[in-house]
């Protein structure tokens, strides 16, 4: 890894930190997991890391009403702190820097599947959140208000099969795979977003708070405590996102080692 690396990595943290897309935390988070991920792939992996936090960023910077209304159910906002951080990129730099340590090329499959779950499930939310119609849970398939954990709508399944064809197309192209490897990452990437819907239909925490009646992931509205209506209250948006790429992770490394 050299200086030069290393001082692209803190620009790029610096100006995610400016820019109000990653919070103080989340930036020196950014960083851990920018310099684990140049230590195995060296800058073609910064480059796929920088599809997916590049293209998520652009997307959460798009508002409309409707996805202002989704972002009320959730607990944080688009500044992304080290928590969100490291359930997004922290799997793909562990994988990162389990390749160098093995050179097993499986890492680097996982690698890219990791990035393409993570991708698939934030352009699900950040675009499924501005669908016309709003979505269905997949635990009681009632209409559901946009934005809530485990509901699904065309719009966000088309945006979570576009963004982990993006990251795939990407490692593709920038790695030099295999056709096959393309689509085992596209499929598992996609399949990533699949495990989170339904971890947040039925073990992620929802809330409820008593003053309004709202449905929500925050555990304070109205100036009270909400209270807690489904789920695990260690299961936060951020602990369930971290646990789908680590099982599509562990499902990665399974099929490979079975080839
Ligand atoms: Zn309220």
């Amino acid at each position: 890894m050299t200086f030069v690396t290393v001082f692209i990595i803190l620009v790029t943290v610096f100006a995610g930190y400016f820019t109000r897309l990653l919070t103080i935390s989340g930036a020196a988070a950014a960083f851990i997991i920018g310099s684990l991920i140049t230590l195995g792939l060296g800058v073609k992996g910064l480059i796929i890391l920088g599809l997916f936090f590049g293209s998520s960023s652009l997307w959460s910077k798009i508002k409309s009403v409707k996805k202002e209304r989704a972002e009320e159910l959730l607990v944080k906002g688009s500044q992304r702190d080290w928590q969100q951080v490291i359930a997004n990129g922290g799997l793909a730099a562990i994988s990162s820097a389990m390749y160098y340590y093995s050179n097993d090329f499986d890492w680097v499959i996982g690698f890219c599947i990791c990035l393409a779950a993570s991708n698939s499930d934030t352009w699900a939310s950040e675009i499924g959140s501005m669908s016309k119609g709003r979505p269905v849970d997949v635990k009681s398939f009632k209409r559901v208000a946009r934005g809530t954990s485990g509901a699904v709508s065309l719009l966000g399944t088309s945006a979570a099969a576009a963004g982990s064809l993006l990251v795939a197309t990407g490692a593709f192209l920038l790695l030099h795979l295999e056709l096959n490897e393309l689509l085992f990452i596209f499929i598992l990437g996609f399949c990533g977003n699949i495990i989170d819907t339904f971890l947040g239909a039925f073990v992620q925490a929802g809330y409820q708070c008593p003053h309004c009646g709202l449905k929500t992931e925050k555990m304070i509205h109205c100036g009270q405590n909400t209270r807690l209506i489904k789920g695990f209250s260690i299961l936060n948006n951020d602990v369930v996102n971290f646990l789908s790429v680590f099982f599509i992770l562990v499902i990665s490394l399974l099929l490979s080692g079975a080839n």
